[in-house]
């Protein structure tokens, strides 16, 4: 037993370098090692889901890994922590595995229209339209019939609400359409890397010609071109060249063209010079057609009663609610259970965030940063206390929702402006600030999991 601890301790220390630390604590946590047996090491894993994940991204890695330190094992086996689900899963059907591949292989690469960028699964069939979304629709279909009509199109939300998805099926109904448009679908990442690249090897020019030769231009979360000033510059001129070939420009963003901080005025300007459209989010009877909708396209059965579960508790995003569709339809392949289907929810669903107590995230935070609550608590600007703080605030803020003056009160009468400002430097180093993003992640997940 002793053996097999320091083992796996092992491996996992040599793990580190190769998977991130957020991944390491999802998808590692609960993991024991059984037995091995010849070639072969058996590991057991809490649920299915883990099961998949680890055999599907990460058996490569592991196997490497337990090789460092046990060079003959060949092969893994994984069986689940609890005996009888054990053999349960060994009956889930095909299409539950693809669907679980699904989600274990979000991207597929490959899928994608190598010239124009765009991903053929979002179309306009597939798009389900209500209230929320009406007006980005109708903007969409706009630009299908009359091209041209709204030049450029603007649209923005919160997060997994559809914005690439609608994006995308405009350009993929233009191609499809045989009017033999140029349509280039880019994620602003991606743009501003190129554009990186560029000016390292002196290709600017061309790459603004590239660019501005297109019939469709699709950009995909502009906001990231936030205080990149030379993409910004080259963006400029792409934009000004394609509206004056009369051609069509579609932007999306997380937020409206005003609240992106750092960008030029006259790019402001232009994106402001078409028509600037909010997806806002579902309601309930909304969020239930979707899952209905979505159920049907996978084929899935599952009783009335956990789509309203799901459609009563996740409300914020279309992709939250996918994610809870199909761990749905997993478990109760598995299980037969709506007990079971909630309580596998739980760590998803919004509701129980908000019992988490301002105490705790203080606490954890702190541990998180080895400091002490005292420090975070008192006035003290020491660059080692003042991230900490701000990463409370932001979590308290856009987390659990308490207000700024309330959560000033609780970090020690801070002043509410104190507050706000934390939380929108945290939000920007999230954004930009990769290293951030993970231990922000380690953090959310120790306080969601404590
Ligand atoms: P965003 O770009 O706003 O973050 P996405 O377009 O990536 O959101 O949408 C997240 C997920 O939700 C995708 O899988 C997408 O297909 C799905 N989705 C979003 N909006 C809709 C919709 N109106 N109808 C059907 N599926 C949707
Ligand atoms: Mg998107």
């Amino acid at each position: 037993m002793e053996a097999n601890i320091n083992l796996w301790q092992s491996v996992l220390s040599s793990l580190e370098n190769k998977i991130s630390k957020t991944n390491l604590v999802t998808w590692f946590r609960d993991i024991d090692i059984k037995q091995q047996k010849n070639n072969q090491i058996i590991i057991s894993v809490p649920n299915i889901f883990v099961r998949e994940w680890l055999h599907n991204k990460f058996e490569k890695d592991l196997i490497e890994a337990f090789q460092k330190f046990s060079p003959n094992i060949k092969d893994i086996k994984y069986v689940i922590s609890k005996p009888s689900s054990e053999i349960e899963s060994q009956k889930l059907n095909k299409k539950t595995k693809n669907l679980i591949n699904d989600i274990a292989q979000p991207k597929i690469e490959f899928s994608q229209n190598r010239l124009s960028g765009l991903n053929p699964k979002y179309t306009f069939k597939n798009f389900i339209v209500g209230e929320f979304n009406q007006l980005a629709h109708a903007c969409a279909i706009s630009i299908l019939k009359n091209p041209n009509s709204i030049n450029p199109l603007f649209v923005h939300s919160g997060v997994g609400l559809g914005k690439t998805h609608l994006l995308e099926a405009i350009g993929n109904e233009i191609i499809n359409s045989r009017r033999k448009k140029k349509v280039k679908y880019i994620p602003c990442p991606n743009f501003t890397s190129q554009i990186i690249t560029a000016i390292r090897n002196q290709g600017i020019e061309k790459v603004v010609e590239m660019y501005s030769n297109y019939d469709v231009l699709i950009i995909d979360d502009i906001e990231f071109i936030a205080g990149k000033e030379r993409t910004q510059e080259v963006f400029f001129r792409v934009f000004n060249n394609i509206k004056e070939n009369d051609n069509q420009i579609i932007i999306s963003s997380d937020r409206p063209p005003k609240a992106i901080e750092n960008l030029e005025a006259r790019l402001r300007s232009r994106f402001e010079g078409g028509m600037i459209v909010d997806i806002t989010f579902p309601e309930y009877e909304e969020r239930l057609a979707i899952l209905e909708q979505k159920l049907e396209e996978k084929g899935g059965i599952l009783p009335q009663e956990i789509l309203e579960f799901i459609a009563k508790n996740i409300k914020k995003n279309i992709r939250e609610l996918e994610g809870a569709l199909i761990r749905s339809l997993i478990i109760f392949e598995q299980e037969r259970s709506f007990e079971k289907v909630k309580k596998a929810l739980e760590e998803i669903i919004s509701e129980p965030k908000k019992r988490i107590s301002a105490e705790k995230v203080i606490q954890i935070v702190c541990d998180f940063y080895n400091i002490s609550s005292r420090e975070v608590l008192s006035k003290t600007r020491k660059k080692e206390v003042v991230l900490p703080r701000q990463v409370i605030m932001y979590f308290l803020r856009e987390e659990i929702n308490l207000s700024l003056p309330s959560i000033g009160v609780k970090l020690g009468n801070k002043d509410h402006t104190t507050v706000g400002y934390a939380c929108e430097k945290v939000g920007e180093k999230i954004r930009k600030d990769v290293d951030f993003l993970k231990d922000f992640e380690v953090i959310k997940e120790r306080i969601y999991n404590s």
